[in-house]
């Protein structure tokens, strides 16, 4: 497959000639060297994004709608190789990106194919003698930045409303995982997509990312990633004040309560932690236990913790896989040790796996660490397969343990009690909370944050106005209303 900047349609090498090498998180090898997009790589693939902007956005919406179509057709044709390709950049278990990566990225380019042709207007009552219409334009270009541990998935997410609403794109995967992405530039040449629609600039984010992010040819960036990193792009933008949307860290409440079906909610949390190395912001990073069942559920669900099978990413067998990078394994191991400066207790994990099969690679044991609620494990994004408990014994003392921190991304809750799930859905403060099950998404329902985990709407409708301007026409259709000053 390609590894060069995909530019106007054509796959070519960075103009400084520089390449990134791709590393396989499972040994450390070299899986392919890339072309490093930079400043003036950005330049060219917006320019080019800016000449196929009038074409794409005048295309019957339809149009637009069948290619994104015919795009989910190709991606679920090209399942299998897509599943290992992300497995093997990204150290997915294959097991995963076989049966949530691929179909969860075919299904999104499928819901906002779908929905192309169904980006309507509004008519606004006013006042007699005027007709006021409301369309939804697109914005122009976009530049879409994202980020290592769901690179395929996220492709989908940015791309399928931005496209479908008439925008064009430049994207930059992380320099860590870029491949996917590569491949779905690859086929959406094959179905058809026009030149330009769809710039593909692997490269550094303190470069490239950087480059898009203040460009002012482009009309709004999308940014998946660190709130630190956030705010840079916030900075960035200023220039041309463009808009900025904006996906950050989190750091998930799981609330069980002492009523909760035990067994749904100790792998309902496993999951919510453990599924992709934890490497989610969406992770339910927090686990919050009634102290009645605290001490069950944790032997239980330390038990589960130790028994979840690391190895090969392209093992089938295969639970968890390695963490993406080996920066970023020595970052969640360096949680361990903040853990027990400030007393936290270590009930599993807190190290590398001792298997010396598993040694070349980025792995860490799934880890459960007890704290205080305003301990850093408590309050920082980890990102890996770490989980913070904190006990709670009243429903007022659970929804201010969730809500002390500076995120508010996704959340949980394990309840028997119709009531106390309802009234905690609507207290807590998050994107998404989700009751009796965890992490679940799809195309229709809006994802995303507040607080310092962001602002703006992936999926749905929500997302399709992120990526339209509102433009409102007034008409005057009665000939006795004259403009002021007629004489
Ligand atoms: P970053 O936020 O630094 O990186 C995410 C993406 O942004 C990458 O493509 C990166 O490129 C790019 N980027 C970095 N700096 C800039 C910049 N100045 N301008 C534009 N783009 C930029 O995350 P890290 O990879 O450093 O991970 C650090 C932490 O971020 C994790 O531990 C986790 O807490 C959080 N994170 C959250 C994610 C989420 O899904 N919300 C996803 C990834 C990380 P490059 O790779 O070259 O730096």
């Amino acid at each position: 497959m390609q590894n060069l900047l995909f530019i106007d349609g054509r796959f070519q090498a960075a103009l400084a000639g520089g390449t990134i090498d791709v590393l396989s998180p499972s040994d450390g090898a070299l899986i392919t060297r890339i072309a490093a997009a930079e400043a003036a790589d950005v330049d060219l693939a917006v320019a080019a994004a800016q000449r196929a902007f009038p074409a794409w956005s005048a295309l019957a919406a339809a149009e637009r709608g069948r290619l994104l179509l015919k795009l989910a057709d190709k991606i679920e044709e090209h399942a299998e190789e897509l599943a290992q390709l992300e497995s093997r950049d990204t150290g997915h278990p294959i097991r995963d990106s076989r049966a949530l990566d691929v179909p969860r990225t075919a299904a999104c380019f499928r819901y906002f194919g779908g929905m192309a042709d169904k980006i309507e207007g509004t008519v606004i009552p006013v006042e007699a003698g005027f007709l006021n219409y409301v369309q939804r334009k697109p914005i122009g270009v976009v530049g879409q930045i994202v980020p290592w541990n769901f690179p395929l998935m996220f492709t989908s997410w940015k791309m399928g409303p931005a496209l479908a609403a008439g925008n064009t794109v430049v994207i930059k995967p992380s320099e860590l995982t870029p491949l996917s992405t590569l491949r779905i530039a690859e086929l959406m040449q094959e179905v058809g997509f026009p030149a330009g629609v769809v710039n593909v600039v692997p490269g550094y984010g303190h470069t490239a990312g950087q480059r898009l992010a203040e460009h002012h040819g482009v009309g709004k960036i999308a940014f998946t990633g660190s709130t630190v990193t956030g705010r840079r792009i916030v900075e960035a933008s200023q220039g041309n004040l463009k808009r900025v949307q904006l996906e950050l860290g989190g750091k998930g409440a799981n609330i069980v309560f002492e009523d909760a079906d035990l067994e749904a909610a100790i792998n309902g949390a496993a999951w919510a932690i453990f599924h992709n190395q934890g490497q989610a912001c969406i992770a339910g990073s927090r686990l919050i236990l009634h102290e009645r069942i605290a001490d069950e559920f944790l032997e239980r669900f330390t038990d589960l913790a130790r028994s979840i099978r690391l190895g090969d990413p392209l093992d089938p067998h295969t639970e968890m896989g390695p963490l993406t990078s080996a920066l970023h394994r020595d970052r969640v191991l360096a949680y361990a040790d903040i853990a027990r400066e400030q007393g936290g207790r270590i009930l599993t994990g807190g190290k590398a796996p001792s298997d010396p099969e598993l040694a070349a690679g980025y792995y860490v044991e799934p880890t459960v660490v007890e704290a205080q609620p305003g301990d850093r494990v408590a309050q920082e994004e980890v990102f890996g397969p770490f989980v913070t408990v904190l006990r709670f014994s009243t429903d007022e003392q659970a929804l201010a343990i969730a809500n002390g921190t500076q995120y508010g991304l996704g959340s949980g809750l394990w309840t028997r009690d119709l009531q106390r799930a309802h009234r905690m859905a609507a207290n807590i403060r998050a994107g998404m909370c989700w009751i009796n099950c965890y992490k679940r998404v799809s195309p229709g329902s809006p994802f995303g944050g507040l607080g310092e985990s962001g602002y703006g709407r992936e999926m749905g409708f929500e997302a399709i106005h992120d990526y339209t301007e509102a433009r409102s026409v007034w008409v005057n259709v009665d000939a006795q209303i004259r403009p002021h000053y007629q004489r």
